[in-house]
């Protein structure tokens, strides 16, 4: 019989009571060390005072209003947020795909208002991972995740990533945009060159189109930086975010320039629960954190730190792990063994982890892991590829 919660995910059979900093422990107070973080959404780890009391302070107050009336937190929050960044304005919801789903209405109304209603093709890049919804797995484009549920969304063209030519070929009369990951998370840690990167906004400028970014993985500090777009000289016009957002408090968020966010007027785009008091007293507690004078230093020292670490590691262990690819802390370790084999090794030496695609094995502490973490972690990965090595030679 089908169990109660649908079977939707394959999950390993742990299930953790309480957390603390980088730590989970379960019910028998075993410990893991959380190199996942919730698929790099826990930025500041588990039980962080400022977050647990923000968010317990608001749900005290109020918790819900709708957006039929003002929000102080909202209000707050997207003013930080674009003081912070390209942006002009800033449209909350509450899931990366949502946030993407918003940025691709928002190309499209942008261009049909600019007089423009026939350019609503957006190009995407393969490798890419945007989402579960029906459109956002149409610009996804993975056949795995569009099998079975009928003909793709229409308006995603793909394209090999970091592959100028073909992006410029892809170009027509309907392009309304293009949306990219500065780096391919779920697509395993892959990095648009800076001259891609480039690329991409000199075909924007010379076709009129917008260029979106999904930092939904590797915004809110992940990369060292507060946006993964402030490591090249290239700003996009409009940019979704999620994932860490809310420190694990479910929130996400559209930035946006004032040429693309006008064309989202009242009627045009909506949400029940984004940008609630609760998600936006979160949001603030972990900008709070974040942007906190040598927060980001701190991290991309020790993000230095690991990264060395992992390149011994990789040193040590060639036939297990072959290289270190990623920024900060999102770092992906490129397995010769199966990354699902390494993953389930690694959570035996209790030590969390994420697969990702190219059979990478992700990395994606707590922004808040300490020097301490990372020897426990690099110690752990060593006797996961000391036991890989084991198994291969049996
Ligand atoms: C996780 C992710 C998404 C989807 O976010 P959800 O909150 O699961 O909808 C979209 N884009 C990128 C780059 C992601 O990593």
């Amino acid at each position: 019989m089908i169990s109660a919660l649908m079977p939707n995910f394959s999950r390993a059979d742990i299930a953790f009571a309480h957390g603390q900093g980088a730590w989970l422990f379960d019910a028998h107070g075993r410990r893991y060390l959380d190199f996942g973080a919730g698929i790099a959404t826990s930025s500041l780890g588990h039980g962080h005072p400022h977050l647990v009391k923000a968010i317990a302070e608001q749900a005290a107050k109020v918790i819900h209003v709708s957006n039929l009336y003002r929000v102080p937190q909202a209000e707050t929050l997207a003013a930080r947020l674009v003081a912070a960044s390209f942006a002009d304005s800033v449209f909350f919801c509450n899931s990366g795909a949502e946030a993407n789903e918003g940025l691709v209405k928002a190309m499209r109304k942008a261009q049909s208002d600019s007089g423009h209603p026939e350019r609503t093709r957006i190009i995407c890049f393969e490798g890419a991972f945007h989402g579960r919804t029906l459109a956002m797995i149409s610009a996804t484009g993975n056949p795995k995740y569009l099998a079975g549920f009928g003909k793709p969304v229409e308006g995603f063209d793909h394209v090999p990533f970091n592959n100028l030519n073909a992006l410029r070929a892809a170009i027509t009369a309907e392009t309304a945009g293009i949306l990219v990951e500065p780096i391919q998370g779920e697509g395993g840690i892959r990095a648009a060159d800076e001259e891609f990167l480039r690329g991409l906004r000199a075909a924007r400028d010379e076709f009129g189109l917008f260029l979106g970014f999904d930092e939904v993985q590797t915004g809110m500090g992940r990369t060292g930086k507060l946006f993964a777009y402030q490591w090249s000289d290239v700003e996009p016009d409009i940019m979704s975010l999620a994932k860490g957002i809310g420190g694990g408090f479910p929130m996400a968020a559209l930035l946006a320039k004032e040429h693309v966010a006008r064309a989202l007027v009242p009627g045009s785009h909506g949400t029940t629960f984004g940008g609630g008091p609760l998600a936006c007293a979160a949001g603030n507690a972990v900008l709070d954190v974040i942007l906190a004078d040598g927060f980001l230093d701190q991290m991309n020292e020790i993000a230095a730190y690991l990264h060395a670490g992992l390149k011994q590691l990789v040193a040590r262990h060639g036939g297990v792990f072959t290289d270190v690819r990623g920024k900060g802390l999102l770092l992906g370790l490129k397995c010769a063994v199966p990354n699902s084999d390494a993953q389930n090794e690694a959570l035996r030496q209790g030590l969390l982890t994420v697969a990702a695609g190219e059979n990478v094995l992700r990395l994606l502490p707590p922004l808040v892991i300490t020097r301490a973490d990372c020897d426990e972690a690099l110690a752990m990965l060593d006797k996961t590829a000391q036991a890989l090595t084991m198994e291969a030679a049996k």
